[in-house]
């Protein structure tokens, strides 16, 4: 009954002695082990909230948040990524990926190659040791920006990239992944000039091996697209080279990573002016320089 002594009926009530919500259904009877609209009543008429509940009419597990509404698609619940249909239904608990706009200030780079791999290879310079060299710049600023800083290889060695550098990313609580490469060859010789920027694109006929979680989790890719475009044109800006494109493909480093990953190709090696200023300490700056202003916007974009 309430204050006016009016019974509740059809209505949500809130009973402060027992701090929960109520629902009385038509005719004054509170509702239990049912759904009203997006939420449920337990038994007792509780109105369940941040726990779960199973439901044996529609033999499925559901979660309801914090106001009592049952959630959807990717949610953590105590810091593990459960799946949810759209109807709520829980499906399973997701391998370790990421979650959106929590940062933990770790970033993971992926120098090229390495080792028996060289890379691309012209005037006498091989791909894997620029992307070292860079890599070496670019972690060296990030540390004494107070950035944790961890990495694929820190030296000339083998690293498998089909699936082997995402493995090691994956098992890290890195906020994003940034592969350092150089180009060579474009298809149009007169077009083989500039950096190119790419992010993941999902492509039937190259299924992900390691990654079926996340390889094509819509948070996941538009927080990639987003740390591209940021790098992107932050490397355009700071070193006035050519836009070689904003681009997307299904390379493995981009497809096996759990976590938001781009991959950088910062200039090309076969083209011989371009060969001149990649080799440079002063523009290995300027890389440097636009890599860490992108990475600087996008954490300050969430
Ligand atoms: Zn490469």
């Amino acid at each position: 009954l309430k204050s006016s002594g009016a019974m509740a009926d059809k209505e949500w009530v809130y009973d402060q002695s027992y701090s929960s919500w109520f629902y009385l259904k038509s005719g004054g009877r509170y509702a239990q082990k049912q759904w009203i609209g997006s939420y449920y009543l337990k038994s007792g008429g509780y109105m369940a909230h941040k726990e779960w509940i199973y439901d044996p009419d529609y033999q499925a597990w559901y979660y309801l948040k914090d106001d009592g509404v049952y959630v959807t698609g990717t949610y953590a619940v105590d810091g593990k990524n459960q799946l949810f249909q759209g109807n709520g239904k829980w499906v399973r608990e997701l391998a370790q990926g990421f979650q959106k706009g929590h940062y933990s200030k770790t970033i993971f780079l992926d120098p090229g190659h390495g080792g028996k791999d060289r890379g691309a290879y012209y005037y006498g310079i091989a791909e894997k040791e620029l992307n070292l060299q860079v890599y070496r710049k670019l972690r060296k600023q990030l540390e004494g920006l107070g950035y944790t800083v961890l990495t694929s290889r820190d030296s000339d060695i083998d690293v498998d990239f089909i699936t082997e550098r995402s493995r090691m990313v994956n098992k890290t609580n890195a906020d994003f992944f940034i592969s350092l490469h150089f180009n060579a060859k474009g298809n149009d010789t007169t077009v083989n000039l500039g950096i190119q920027t790419y992010s993941y694109k999902d492509e039937p006929g190259f299924p992900s091996k390691i990654n079926k979680d996340w390889h094509n989790n819509p948070e996941r890719m538009s927080e990639s697209n987003r740390l591209a475009a940021d790098i992107h044109s932050s490397l355009l800006a700071e070193t006035g080279a050519r836009d070689a494109g904003l681009l997307q493909a299904t390379f493995a480093v981009l497809r096996e990573t759990a976590k938001p990953a781009v991959l950088l190709e910062m200039g090309y090696m076969d083209n011989p002016e371009e060969n001149q200023k990649i080799r440079s300490s002063d523009y290995q700056d300027k890389l440097v320089e636009g890599i860490i202003k992108g990475i600087q916007k996008y954490y300050a974009g969430n």
